[in-house]
């Protein structure tokens, strides 16, 4: 198995909420969420950040984003509003090197973040 966790989330090797997915790119819910509405949308190929992403694969990253937003539609959150984040290196407060961006929703957000 591979030991990166997302990878394994997007190859079924561990279990996770499924909210949708591609031949390229996994949504599912955080096993931590930071709102009611808190869901984490991927590429299944193992790109470390969102730089790296845009860089190397624009077309995917734009996948990723459609996924992001189809995933807000979907849940209910386009109406009121929602935030889109890319946590990027240790100061950027990413745990998991593989990209992701967090959708969180159904709540009120602040600024600017902690
Ligand atoms: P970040 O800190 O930006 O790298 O975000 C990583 C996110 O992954 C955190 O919000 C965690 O709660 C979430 N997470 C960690 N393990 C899992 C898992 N097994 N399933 C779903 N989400 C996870």
């Amino acid at each position: 198995m591979t030991d990166c966790l997302f990878c394994a989330i997007a190859t079924g090797d561990i279990p996770a909420a499924i909210v949708s997915e591609t031949d390229r790119v996994v949504v599912f819910r955080d096993v931590s969420p930071q709102a009611p509405t808190h869901v984490l949308a991927i590429p299944r190929s193992h790109i470390r950040n969102v730089g790296e992403l845009a860089q190397t694969d624009p077309s995917l990253a734009a996948e990723v984003l459609a996924a992001a937003t189809q995933a807000a539609i979907d849940l209910g959150l386009a109406d009121d509003g929602y935030r889109v984040v890319f946590n990027t290196g240790n100061e950027g407060g990413q745990s998991v090197d593989h990209v992701h961006a967090h959708v969180l929703g159904g709540r009120q957000m602040t600024w600017p973040p902690g």
